[in-house]
């Protein structure tokens, strides 16, 4: 290559991530067990594919007021649009839509895989992210919603979090929109705005919110938002109904929404929400993991009427020791249009989409993290040239006990070996030179013991005498001699 060939600087771009075996581990172990409780409510699995028709996915997506902002999409050779998901909710409606004649209904199925989304990037805010999600379609008993709650709340003590870690907060979209409507807030756009504006009360606080409710917000990175443009008294209003503390919540909204003639409306959402919360208490789901709180809205803007969002209670800091807030760990409710924007007729249908990236990291933060460290294989030292054989026979006979093992394959020195498999983190190293191979026998370093053994002796002297951990077998010894340090 000449020298001034072109050098691409190797790096990401801003709000995607590598991920190494600790956070993926993290990840799956959520999946996992997010997974196992879903089935265990009779959820089936689908997966459907990362590209969508753009017009399938619709315009549904919170935060789209930043120019190009929203999904990822391109033009295909046939001149359609095609659009990465942004979520799971949307390729469901559109699978159920296509299927709907030969689906059992209602259809409850369950999905986990990347979502993308062309937004700002943040503290827990990535353009592409894992979500694990779970749907009945073709329900309109709030018995299903409730169902759905009560699985969230299995699914963050499945993964390890303890009662009083987290809180479900339910509410209804349509005691707001009986509200906007009592406001005359009724342009599609003003209205998304205002819903948006509330949803980010947990990022920006009661200042950031009404700021968003009026003229627009300037935030730390110098962005500006455009707000609502809504009138002042209006506002006021609102901000009240937010800021009200829990007990004084629903007296607030009635209150106000009595002054804007919205009184009815509003008491048909608390009927909706009454049922849910009934059903939650006899499926054995208090208070402590999941109450009513109408201050959350949830971003997108398909939502028709239950909606939920699962918080974590629990302080998390970062390396330095900060606080930092994560925002919701998950959030759905109850979306009755979507199919019908494919087939023209009303499918009910409500659902929950854990953000398992988030989770994780928030887990991370809160050292709630049940992920033990990322064990190496053992190790195979390539002591002899001669031998290689050797070495890739007894790496076979290893896995093919169960344990996973490798040859090292790079071309260092024996002193870099043994440090590259302490770097693995590998349980045990297998060492077998030209002496051992002749007599019939391995050598095993027990390297967890060895590290613990080391810790007491610092004469380096003392240490090449003693050999800590290290112990010489018949090779027909190998792999249960190595079985038992793994397992030990
Ligand atoms: P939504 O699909 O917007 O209702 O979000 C559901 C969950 O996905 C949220 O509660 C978050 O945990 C997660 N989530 C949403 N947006 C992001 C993002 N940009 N980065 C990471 N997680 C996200």
């Amino acid at each position: 290559m000449s020298d001034d060939a072109f050098r691409p600087e190797a790096r990401v771009p801003r709000g995607f991530a590598d991920k190494r075996a600790r956070e993926l581990a993290a990840e799956r172990s959520i999946v996992a067990a997010v997974s196992a409780v879903y089935e265990r409510y009779g959820f089936e699995a689908l997966d459907t594919p990362a590209f969508e028709f753009a017009d399938a996915l619709g315009k549904f997506l919170p935060d789209s007021d930043r120019p190009n902002e929203g999904v990822f999409a391109l033009q295909d050779d046939d001149e359609q649009w095609l659009a990465l998901r942004y979520d799971l909710t949307a390729p469901l409606a559109r699978f159920a839509a296509q299927n709907w004649e030969t689906l059992p209904k209602p259809f409850r199925r369950y999905a986990f895989g990347p979502v993308w989304r062309n937004e700002k990037p943040g503290p827990g805010r990535y353009r592409e992210f894992i979500q694990c999600d779970a749907d009945t379609v073709g329900s309109a008993r709030p018995e299903a919603d409730a169902e759905v709650i009560a699985m969230v709340a299995e699914g963050l003590e499945a993964t390890g979090l303890e009662r009083g870690d987290y809180l479900i907060k339910i509410s209804s979209r349509r005691l707001l929109d009986a509200l906007l409507d009592g406001m005359r807030i009724e342009g599609q756009g003003q209205r998304l705005a205002v819903l948006r504006a509330i949803d980010k009360l947990d990022r920006v606080g009661i200042p950031g919110v009404v700021e968003l409710l009026g003229p627009g917000r300037l935030d730390a990175s110098g962005d500006f938002t455009k707000g609502a443009g809504l009138e002042t008294p209006l506002i006021m209003d609102l901000a009240d109904f937010l800021a009200a503390p829990q007990g004084e919540i629903w007296p607030t909204l009635e209150r106000i929404g009595g002054k804007y003639g919205a009184g009815d409306g509003i008491s048909a959402g608390f009927g909706d929400l009454d049922r849910i919360v009934e059903t939650l208490r006899r499926m054995g789901v208090g208070e402590d993991r999941a109450r009513l709180d109408p201050s959350i809205v949830r971003g997108l803007e398909y939502y028709t009427g239950a909606v939920f969002e699962a918080d974590l209670l629990l302080e998390t800091t970062n390396e330095a020791g900060e606080l930092i807030r994560f925002g919701s760990v998950g959030g759905g409710g109850r979306y009755d249009d979507l199919v019908a924007r494919f087939t023209g007729e009303r499918v009910p249908a409500t659902g929950f989409s854990f953000g398992v990236s988030r989770l994780a990291a928030a887990l991370r933060a809160a050292r709630r993290s049940v992920i033990p460290e990322a064990r190496g294989p053992v190790v195979v030292i390539a002591f002899d040239q001669a031998a290689m054989g050797d070495y890739m026979a007894m790496a076979s006979e290893l896995r093919a006990a169960g344990i996973p093992a490798e040859v090292y394959l790079g071309s260092s020195g024996m002193r870099a070996q043994m440090k590259y498999a302490d770097r693995r983190l590998s349980p045990a190293a297998v060492i077998a030179g030209s002496d051992e191979l002749a007599a019939g026998t391995v050598t095993i370093k027990d390297l967890d013991l060895g590290r613990e053994l080391a810790k007491g002796i610092d004469d380096n002297a003392a240490w090449r005498a003693e050999r800590p951990g290290q112990l010489t077998v018949p090779r027909g010894e190998l792999v249960a001699t190595v079985r038992r340090i793994v397992e030990g």
